[in-house]
């Protein structure tokens, strides 16, 4: 971001919300704030949490830390108080950066808790974002020398299995995700106007830093909901060149939105994080043109590890996530961590300079996931014709009969059926067979279950074909939209349930 300030000082960095900042003033803020952090006593290390909504200040807030050599903990501003708590405390948090409206939140996240200083943005006054930057001086700030090693983001999962962990992302990392980026998924330039709408504090944030490195304006879609007139409008009324990152349900959305507004200065949409549904994917590259990138990552290789270009949207590599990013190595092992060879399942491991260090921490949890110099991704998939093939997350995969099923492919031949709108495959215990297939489907028409399992029968193989199906008006989904599949399960499973 610094060198980008030199090249392009009056270039607009970052605008939305009535808030613009140039380049240099972008840069001016941010060595700002670092400093006035550092006056308030903190240090280069300390860990800063934050819990804001998207809005223009997420930049000098987020670059601000990289320049004093804090580490930035970035959190769904939707979060609950008590994932919130549970974050700032295992963070051990010096500060916490967050919205007005927020505060309540953070104050039953921190209870009484002295050690954690609180910083609003969007107003002035003591204790302030604004009152930090001017008690901070840019002139002759210097950047801290960080060593390519030190931490620079703590990455929580999302949690869709338990506790999230932090995954400690080094500035090596950052730098390899930010080259990777450029490389596979959007070579940014200065002409870009970039849209962020989904959260910065997962991939659309990763994606800022590609952004800002080449110069492009970042407009920031402000407010954490997601309203899918109001982008098709910002789209339109800011002649958005890129969309930073976009998730499966979010495309759905714009998709079943109006086809009115003008989007053609579009020409690349990054999408990822969960599965697609195929049959979306055409449908929004027939609205919005072969413009989409699917990346699949996760926050210990940040967004990094393969791609499906929009080349190959198509045909059956439309059901992959595409193939290896150009700067990391991927391999699928066997339960003993030998490689297995292509089209055989296992799990999807990942190397190089992308993978985090290891867990905030937890030391156990890091050995498990880093085993012998590998991220085991607890994903597991199977690589053909050079792509990978996704089939589930290793704890959801339902044995029956001593036959693997992946809940994925159950679910996409549910979404296949026109009335299927959004399809959750999960297994419950069985006497017989050890486990049977359920799926919960929200519909947009009437259809029976026997209908469902005869139109499953006819995709995939009749064991795979769901015991049990229920009809539900929604399903619950994490802060970043992913279906919480075992929150349906329980839900489901309970005593009592359907
Ligand atoms: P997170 O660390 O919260 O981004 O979650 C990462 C997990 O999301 C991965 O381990 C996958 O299980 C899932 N995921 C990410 N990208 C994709 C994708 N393109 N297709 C299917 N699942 C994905």
């Amino acid at each position: 971001m610094t060198k980008a300030a030199r090249t392009h000082p009056t270039r607009i960095a970052v605008d939305g919300g009535g808030t613009a900042l140039s380049y240099a003033e972008l840069d001016a803020q941010a060595a700002a704030f670092a400093d006035g952090l550092r006056r308030r006593g903190l240090r280069r290390g300390d860990r800063i949490a934050v819990f804001t909504p998207n809005r223009a200040e997420y930049f000098p807030v987020l670059f601000g830390l990289f320049k004093g050599g804090f580490v930035a903990v970035p959190v769904n501003a939707k979060l609950h108080a008590s994932e919130l708590g549970f974050i700032l405390e295992n963070s051990g948090a010096r500060a916490v950066v967050f919205a007005e409206k927020s505060s309540g939140v953070v104050a039953a996240a921190l209870g009484s808790s002295p050690h954690t200083e609180r910083i609003i943005v969007g107003r002035g006054g003591p204790g302030s974002f604004a009152e930090i930057v001017a008690s901070g001086c840019s002139a002759g700030f210097a950047d801290a020398e960080v060593d390519s090693d030190d931490l620079a983001w703590l990455f929580y999962t999302s949690g869709t299995t338990g506790r999230p962990k932090g995954a400690m992302l080094s500035h090596r990392n950052l730098r390899a995700s930010t080259m990777n980026a450029l490389a596979d998924m959007c070579d940014f330039q200065p002409e870009d106007v970039v849209l962020h709408v989904a959260p910065l504090s997962h991939g659309s944030g990763l994606y800022a830093l590609p952004a800002i490195a080449r110069g492009a304006k970042n407009h920031v879609h402000a407010g954490t909901s997601f309203t899918p007139t109001a982008v098709l409008d910002t789209i339109e009324r800011e002649r958005v060149t890129v969309i930073a990152f976009l998730a499966p349900t979010m495309i759905h959305r714009l998709v079943e939105a109006d086809s009115e507004h003008r989007t053609s200065t579009l020409r690349r949409i990054v999408y990822g994080g969960a599965p697609i549904d195929p049959s979306l994917a055409r449908k929004a590259i027939d609205r919005f043109g072969s413009i989409f990138v699917q990346l699949y990552g996760q926050g210990e290789a940040p967004m990094t590890i393969t791609y499906l270009r929009p080349q190959d949207h198509h045909g059956k590599a439309m059901s992959s996530t595409g193939i290896v990013r150009t700067d990391v190595e991927v391999r699928v092992v066997d339960e003993t961590g030998s490689p297995v060879p292509e089209g055989a399942e296992g799990e999807v491991c990942v190397r190089g300079d992308v993978v985090m260090q290891g867990y905030w921490n937890n030391s156990e949890a890091s050995a498990e996931a880093l085993r012998g110099g590998w991220l085991h991704t607890g994903d597991v998939g199977r690589f053909e014709d050079g792509r990978l093939y996704l089939l589930s997350r290793q704890n959801d995969v339902i044995i029956s009969g001593g036959s693997n099923i992946y809940p994925r492919e159950v679910e996409e031949a549910l979404l296949a059926h026109p009335a299927v709108k959004e399809a959750c495959v999960f297994g419950e215990p069985d006497q017989k067979w050890g486990e049977s297939v359920v799926a919960a489907v929200v519909t947009s028409s009437t259809v029976g279950a026997e209908e469902l399992m005869v139109w499953c029968r006819d995709t995939i193989a009749s064991f795979k074909k769901p015991k049990r199906i229920e009809f539900v008006g929604s399903l619950p989904k994490n802060a970043y939209g992913k279906v919480l599949r075992r929150q349906v399960r329980d839900d489901l499973t309970a005593p009592g349930s359907p």
